[in-house]
């Protein structure tokens, strides 16, 4: 499998640290607002990513972070008079509907920022230990930029060109050594969150976040780590910065980037006010909709929004989904009149019930699930990867008709859900984004006990009750059936 890596600026070999395990950290939104669709594309491409790997059989640690804590959030706090912490609550809950209607998977890890602050103070003293940060006079701590000998490998950008396009820009009243420098924690101003540290009352850079939660939840060396290209530099920078220069190893093994969704050629973004949320899309268009549209394009290629690529993408599922439906409309009706067609021996791998010309039928379709696998091989290339399935739906609706046998029928029909389910593509509708949903459900009332918030977790197990779900606390965990 070949992977694009940012850091090498090459398709590469990929070979995970530990035969059969994936390590993986995707940096998650700020939640401060509803996410628009450009944060969506990081969600979606990077959980087909995470679903390629299940197929392929890794077991995949995948740890994706809300930023909780952050200038935004707290104006918007300032703005409706309640506490920061009430506005990154219902705005992960809202993140978790979205990714729950768009099929992408819940991370083995959500991490909150604010929970994780004595992972931060111990890396910044580690840091400062080190020689590689220091406190100023106000309680700032600073990361000594210069002193990390990598610096500008994952960009590309060279630590004395930065210098001359900072000189200029030096900011008044910070207490800097050199304008390189970057905030690893900074005091608190009046009415804002803040935690108790060696340094002063304040709370953490945005970089340090991510490199103490990569570190805790899946080690100091991990094998992917991935997010939007906008966090090339100098976020991912400065995480490898400090990850590499606390621990004393490299960081990441594979660094991923996904290109822009744009509009008008443009970012999206709230800045630029330009965006759509994924609530307003799902007024449109079902949410899958979405998914297959972004999956449309290769991660790394710019994927420009309109109505009219999104009505196309409808249409592209919709001939999808219906081939699907018409296999299992079809398998039900072979079963009710009992073709169950003879015992065929013949071809490589047969399936008892097939016919002899349909076991050659059904190996035909190898072809489509080889292309199929070589695109995704191919740096998870899903535009073609989605080529590959339109070509197996357009061998079903030629050769799947009511003579078929069920074994046939249905053996087509499992060929068809399994590389759908590599996408993320829900053939079988209702079903199944109820799963997702629920799964959802069941992380949110996980997270609420572990903060002691009871009432919460409660009212989560009798909203899932009230959809008829039972849920069972074991020591391996949380386990669920229908009613
Ligand atoms: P943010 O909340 O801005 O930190 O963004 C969360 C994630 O969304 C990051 O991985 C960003 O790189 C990504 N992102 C933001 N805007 C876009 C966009 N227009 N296209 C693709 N990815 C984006
Ligand atoms: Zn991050």
């Amino acid at each position: 499998m070949k992977v694009y890596n940012t850091l090498t600026k090459k398709k590469e070999e990929f070979i995970p640290l530990e035969e059969g395990k994936v390590s993986m950290y995707v940096c998650g939104p700020t939640v401060y607002n509803l996410i628009h669709i450009g944060n969506a594309r990081p969600m979606i491409v990077f959980d087909t990513v995470r679903r390629y790997l299940e197929y392929r059989g890794y077991e995949v640690n995948y740890v994706s972070n809300f930023t909780d804590v952050d200038d935004k959030i707290i104006k918007k706090s300032v703005e409706e008079g309640i506490p920061a912490e009430e506005v990154a609550k219902r705005y992960i809950a809202e993140c978790k509907k979205d990714m729950a209607a768009m099929n992408v998977k819940p991370a083995t890890t959500h991490p909150l920022a604010t929970q994780e602050i004595p992972g931060m103070l111990d890396m910044i003293s580690t840091l400062i230990a080190k020689g590689y940060a220091y406190a100023a006079e106000d309680g700032t701590v600073y990361y000594r930029t210069r002193n990390f000998k990598g610096y500008g490998k994952l960009s590309g950008k060279n630590i004395d060109d930065l210098q001359a396009g900072h000189r200029d820009i030096q900011v008044t009243g910070e207490l800097k050594e050199d304008p390189l420098d970057f905030v690893l924690w900074k005091p608190k101003k009046e009415g804002e969150p803040y935690w108790e540290s060696p340094w002063c009352k304040g709370r953490p850079g945005w970089h340090i976040e991510c490199s103490v939660m990569a570190k805790k939840y899946l080690g100091d060396e991990i094998d992917i780590h991935a997010g939007g290209e906008d966090l090339i530099f100098p976020h991912h920078e400065n995480e490898i910065a400090q990850s590499e220069a606390a621990n004393g190893t490299p960081f990441a093994r594979y660094w991923l980037h996904n290109a822009f969704l744009n509009i008008d050629n443009k970012k999206m973004s709230k800045s630029l006010g330009n965006f759509f949320t994924v609530r307003d899309i799902s007024e449109k268009y079902d949410l899958q909709v979405l998914r297959f549209f972004m999956l449309s394009a290769h991660y790394r290629s710019p994927l420009n929004f309109s109505a009219d690529l999104m009505d196309a993408a409808r249409n592209g599922l919709e001939r999808i989904l219906t081939a699907a439906e018409n296999l299992r409309r079809l398998s039900e009706a072979s079963a009710v009149a009992g073709q169950t067609g003879g015992d065929s021996v013949n071809g490589g791998a047969p399936r008892p019930g097939m016919t002899d010309e349909e076991q050659s039928l059904f190996t035909q379709t190898d072809a489509y699930v080889e292309k199929f696998e070589a695109s995704m091989e191919d740096d998870f290339n899903t535009a073609d990867a989605v080529a590959a399935v339109f070509e197996l739906v357009k061998f079903c609706n030629t050769h799947a008709s009511a003579d078929g046998s069920k074994a046939y029928l249905d053996a087509l029909s499992e060929r068809l859900t399994l590389l759908c389910d590599v996408l993320g593509i829900i053939t079988e509708q209702e079903e199944e984004i109820l799963d997702a949903e629920i799964e959802h459900l069941i992380a949110e009332r996980q997270a609420a006990r572990k903060e002691k918030n009871f009432a919460r977790a409660d009212e989560i197990r009798d909203q899932l009750a009230a959809m008829g779900i039972i849920l069972k606390d074991t020591r391996e965990g949380v386990t669920w059936k229908r009613a």
